[in-house]
């Protein structure tokens, strides 16, 4: 049991810290200063709902935040059972001293993936893809509307990692392997949060978001260990100060200015070379989380430590706790053993080793977003907005983030788009399984595949775009009289754990779906969509195929794939990450010395046949088609062929290019020469902004 059992106060009102015309700071200071120690050591506790043997622990141990862990769902897993849920846990706090509001957590990492029915976006790697942040801020939004419509004001996301070797299994969490795409995708913040995220956050459909894992998740070594376990998740990042800071570092700044309200650190251990201190887990190094975050640069949210994180610490439970609470982590994620944690911080506090003012420091934290979300005011589920919930309008963003997604590395012949009057032979693990479209963290933590909740596969997209569609999963007898196949070929869900040596996830297409594509290829024109969180080996495979698309773990819209599938919009996705050619070249990042992939960063052709007019979508297309000059004729100069492109803007979309663009163009033409189309493109856009 707790040290002290608090008493109930019936009528708390007259209180400074219930007046919500003060200002935060004066209302944290007012509820600090009455709190006992067990009370705080509460705050900085998270439980998993599950765990609640009884929920009159939420009083008891005076909880600060209860979380769902992937797949912790409630029966029936509708919006209305998990308002219900919260509240029934939030009524509980009632019980509680000063009735301080419970902060409930969920990893809506794409979109409410753990409600039945909520509109699932791309992964990710697929909004990275997108080159679109004004679409990736929207994915947010509508994330946040369907999170907060059923009684959850914090998402741990966005993912902000680095990932820089395609074995690490949470590749697909990652924006892509440049920190730059990362820290332009990091719109999904506002999105999330809202743009004036200080008063947004009481919104009803706006949430707390959670910057992870904070550093370097992405950046770890194949086969690297800390426990004897060889593994890539969770395993040791091995950079000199310079990277760190220019890869890993950099979006986490950007999430800093951006006002994120929490962070997570990483499981994985950082070995900054030239310290001398080898490898030290992220939720122990006190000069990184205390020093650069909070410190440096300027951090003024609360941490979250990862799940169980701090289990991996070395020595004993109670030097697990001082450690990382020492090193700055304010609540830590304890799901199952929220009982021995809250004790033992007392303890540690009582005996000196944690100081009162860092206690102090992350209670404070902590009640300031509690404060910000208007807890206090509103604890409970404000469900307005579950109507929207899997909504029309909702699923037009998930579609067109699917769609914009799509990168189509090869089109022979130009076999896409495909023409609705063409008979089509559709094959493949991936053509109708919204499970695997759908990826890690859909219903289930791990996910897993077949009909696991609302959408429409690529299949039924495909159909309903009007196509002449023929299916056979295992491409079982290719007859004859088809215009063109389409084999989805690609992996099957995962979430977490993937890439440890020996542990059967490789970079490779199953044999089935290497068959599938053998037969439909060698029938007929072929084009091959690869459903996957990471780049997979195509190898000499490819001189097979006539079209190649990376369609990336595209969400329940399988309609958006359709979409550019049959042109009614183009392909304009660009590679988040490089694209190997063989498991020997691998880890492999745009820049590396012998940098020879089979498609290179920031690839991906167009089907673009008109320039949109306008602000960003014009952006957008002057750097699609300058690339697409490019393609035509690699023996020019880049001054020619951007000269092309400009042309070909001024022609399709009658704006006339002025001068003040002229040296840009021509910069953007000599990145476009050496494949680097996403700087490029970049280039174009910070040119015109200017202009
Ligand atoms: C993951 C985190 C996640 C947490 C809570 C951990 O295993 O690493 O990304 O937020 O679980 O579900």
């Amino acid at each position: 049991a707790p040290a002290e059992t608090p008493q109930v106060v019936i009528d708390a009102h007259g209180l400074p810290y219930l007046d919500a015309r003060l200002p935060v700071r004066k209302r944290v200071a007012d509820l600090l200063s009455r709190m006992s120690l067990a009370e705080k050591t509460g705050q900085m506790t998270q439980a998993e709902r599950a765990a609640l043997t009884d929920q009159g622990d939420i009083a008891a141990y005076a909880l600060g935040s209860l979380l769902s862990g992937g797949g912790s769902t409630p029966t029936p897993n509708t919006p209305e059972a998990w308002a219900k849920m919260i509240d029934g846990f939030q009524l509980r706090t009632r019980a509680t001293r000063f009735q301080i509001p419970l902060i409930y957590g969920v990893d809506a990492v794409h979109g409410h993936n753990n409600l039945a029915g909520a509109t699932v976006m791309p992964h990710n790697i697929g909004i990275g893809a997108t080159r679109d942040p004004e679409l990736a801020e929207r994915t947010g939004a509508v994330t946040a509307a369907e999170v907060r419509a059923t009684g959850i004001p914090w998402d741990f996301a966005p993912c902000l990692c680095v990932s820089r070797d395609e074995r690490w299994g949470r590749s697909y969490e990652s924006f892509g392997e440049d920190p730059a795409l990362v820290e332009s995708m990091e719109t999904v913040v506002q999105g999330l949060q809202g743009r004036a995220n200080g008063q947004d956050l009481s919104r009803n459909d706006k949430v707390l978001a959670t910057a992870k894992h904070f550093a370097g998740d992405g950046g770890t070594e194949y086969g690297s260990s800390t426990t004897g376990t060889y593994t890539i998740d969770q395993g040791v990042t091995k950079v000199t100060p310079q990277q760190l800071e220019a890869v890993h570092l950099a979006p986490f700044r950007t999430a800093v200015d951006r006002g994120i309200g929490t962070v997570m650190p990483s499981y994985s251990s950082l070995d900054v070379l030239g310290d001398g201190r080898g490898p030290v887990k992220m939720h122990a190094r006190a000069d990184m989380i205390n020093g650069v975050l909070k410190g440096r640069m300027g951090f003024d949210g609360f941490v979250i430590s990862d799940w169980n994180a701090i289990d991996q610490l070395p020595g004993d439970y109670a030097s697990h706790v001082r450690t990382s609470v020492n090193a700055g982590v304010d609540m830590m994620m304890v799901p199952y053993t929220y009982k021995d944690f809250s004790s033992t911080l007392a303890d540690e506090v009582k005996a000196g080793r944690i100081s009162e003012r860092r206690i102090d420091d992350a209670v404070s934290r902590i009640l300031t977003q509690k404060f910000r979300l208007g807890l206090f005011e509103h604890p409970y589920a404000d469900t307005t907005g579950a109507a929207q919930i899997g909504s029309p309008e909702h699923r037009a963003v998930a579609r067109r983030a699917a769609a914009e997604s799509q990168v189509l590395l090869k089109n022979t012949g130009g076999l896409l788009p495909l023409k609705k009057s063409e008979k089509v032979y559709v094959a493949g693990s991936n053509a109708d399984d919204i499970g695997n479209q759908t990826g890690g963290w859909t219903l289930t933590w791990q996910g897993s595949s077949g009909n696991i909740t609302r959408g429409t596969t690529i299949l039924q997209g495909m159909r309903e775009a009007g196509g002449n569609v023929t299916y056979s999963k295992d491409a079982s007898a290719p007859a004859d009289g088809y215009d063109a196949g389409v084999v989805v070929v690609g992996e099957t869900p995962y979430a977490e754990g993937v890439g440890d040596v020996g542990n059967g996830h490789d970079l490779q297409l199953s044999a089935a779906d290497k068959a599938a594509v053998d037969k439909v290829c060698a029938a007929m024109k072929c084009a091959v969509l690869v459903v996957s969180g990471r780049p997979q080996l195509i190898g000499d495979r490819l001189d097979r195929i006539d079209a190649l698309v990376a369609s990336w773990l595209p969400g329940t819209e399988g309609e958006g794939v359709a979409d550019v599938l049959y042109g009614s919009r183009p392909f304009t996705g660009q590679l988040p990450v490089t694209w190997p050619r063989s498991e020997a070249q691998l880890p492999i990042n745009v820049g590396d010395p012998s940098y020879d992939p089979q498609f290179p960063y920031g690839w991906g052709l167009t089907t673009l046949t008109h320039v949109p007019r306008g602000g960003a979508a014009t952006l957008r297309a002057l750097g699609v088609a300058a690339a697409a000059a490019e393609r035509a004729g690699a023996d020019r100069t880049g001054r020619e062929l951007v000269a092309e492109a400009r042309l070909i803007v001024q022609q399709k979309a009658g704006q006339r290019i002025g001068e003040a663009m002229a040296e840009p163009f021509a910069d953007a033409g000599h990145l476009l020469l050496t494949g680097r189309y996403g700087e490029a493109v970049h280039k174009l856009t910070e040119a015109y902004r200017a202009a």
